[in-house]
């Protein structure tokens, strides 16, 4: 994908009126427009509608993209940039812990003049891609430094986790000291991604410092995000403590545990630690069962779904039209290319329209778009086409798409077209 690839970062100069217009528009707000426009004028959005109507409202300039379809620019709510140099070395293990076994190994291999040149290799892959803003959860600096380097043309917005491990801190441990809340990193103003933190999963942090993360999160206006439900070992550990994560935990050293087997399932405990609100991010919600979909339906948290990584993985597959049946607002996420091997957000529409063929097309597309930017609270700029959004958003070269539903198109062949970048 990608013919003409445009670095998506808004001018400082001020942009003329301009009406974009094509065979389709799909703002996601609203029903697709056929024959519709949409009018730029300085870096936003001012409307949308049908291309006669705006054309005698506005003296502007037109561009034409004929047979295409406008759309907004897509959201990774869940990736990890920074493991971007393990693409192709990780094989699929059938076993959720082998897995992270090997990753933390094969880790260890990469070279120190590895890590950028693969890591900027993915950020050109996701530009192309269409992808807008991210969810980038990492345990190093390297994107935050990468991200805030005024040379670096960094293309994206939204949020980089900073991702804690922490399974033995003590349970009364209450006053964090949260490492890199006070680097020069954090309050880089030159850096479009906002820094949060994130807890890695239910058994990795200790519940002390789970809710300290979730505090300090809340208390920046910033979404908190966590690995849940993942695999039957998690679910095993959690109800049991036993399995292949007590073993794992034992060869870390991290073994006996400062607190207690919560001996329920992962979304119970979250819920009992009050993590779960609606600036939570649950990524993955594989092992959920109808209590704990009724759980996280109430608490109104997002899921940001990463089928192709559960695939590859073979951790099984979610409840995808059950979680949306209940209201659950869903996100979608590549994760890493540890665990996938291409970081597209419409490969992952494409891969959930085949896992969950309930959900219909535009719900799809809705995940990949306004999902994402509700779950990373960036929903005021990108996510939809609509008065006030940012004038940055795509146009999918489809060719005459016929009688197909337009939404149904950009979730099964939206990988396959062409993305041009629009800059109003
Ligand atoms: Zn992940």
């Amino acid at each position: 994908m990608g013919n003409k690839l445009l670095n998506p970062k808004i001018s400082g100069s001020p942009n003329p009126l301009c009406l974009h217009t094509a065979r389709w528009v799909v703002p996601v707000s609203g029903p697709p427009i056929e024959n519709g426009a949409v009018a730029t004028f300085g870096g936003e959005i001012v409307r949308i509608g049908r291309a006669r109507e705006l054309q005698s409202s506005y003296l502007a300039e037109i561009r034409d993209y004929e047979d295409s379809i406008l759309c907004p620019a897509l959201i990774n709510a869940h990736t990890h940039l920074e493991l971007s140099p393990l693409k192709g070395r990780l094989s699929p293990s059938g076993s959720f812990v082998d897995w992270v076994r090997s990753l933390v190994e094969a880790r260890s291999h990469i070279g120190p003049e590895e890590w950028m040149p693969a890591i900027k290799k993915a950020v050109t892959e996701m530009q192309k891609e269409g992808i807008i803003a991210v969810g980038d959860v990492g345990n190093s600096d390297l994107i935050p430094r990468l991200s805030s380097k005024v040379d670096s043309n960094w293309p994206f917005r939204g949020i980089f986790f900073r991702e804690l491990v922490r399974p033995l801190a003590s349970e009364n441990e209450t006053d964090l000291d949260m490492p890199g809340a006070n680097t020069i990193w954090i309050r880089d103003l030159h850096c479009p991604l906002r820094h949060s933190f994130s807890g890695h999963a239910p058994y990795s942090v200790a519940p002390s410092v789970l809710k300290a993360i979730k505090a300090w999160d809340q208390g920046h206006g910033l979404p908190f995000s966590i690995h849940l439900a993942e695999s039957g070992e998690e679910i095993e550990f959690l109800q049991t403590g036993m399995g292949p994560i007590k073993e794992l935990l034992e060869e870390k050293g991290h073994w006996p545990l400062g607190y207690e087997i919560p001996k329920t399932s992962p979304v119970n405990y979250l819920d009992r630690l009050g993590l779960l609100d609606k600036d939570t991010v649950c990524v993955h919600c594989v092992h959920v069962d109808q209590d704990d979909i009724s759980i996280l339906a109430k608490s109104g948290s997002s899921i940001c779904l990463c089928p192709r990584s559960n695939i590859f993985l073979g951790v099984g597959i979610p409840p995808v039209e059950a979680l949306h049946a209940s209201g659950i607002p869903l996100a979608l996420g590549t994760d890493s290319l540890a665990s996938n091997d291409r970081l597209s957000i419409f490969a992952e529409m494409a891969c959930l329209s085949r896992l969950a063929p309930g959900l219909s097309p535009a719900v799809i597309f809705r995940a990949g778009t306004s999902g994402g930017a509700e779950a990373l609270g960036i929903s005021e700029k990108w996510g939809t086409l609509a008065p006030g959004k940012a004038a940055i958003f795509l146009a999918i070269a489809s060719g005459p798409i016929g009688q197909r539903d337009v939404s149904e198109f950009l979730v099964h062949e939206g990988a396959k077209g062409s993305a041009n970048w629009i800059i109003g």
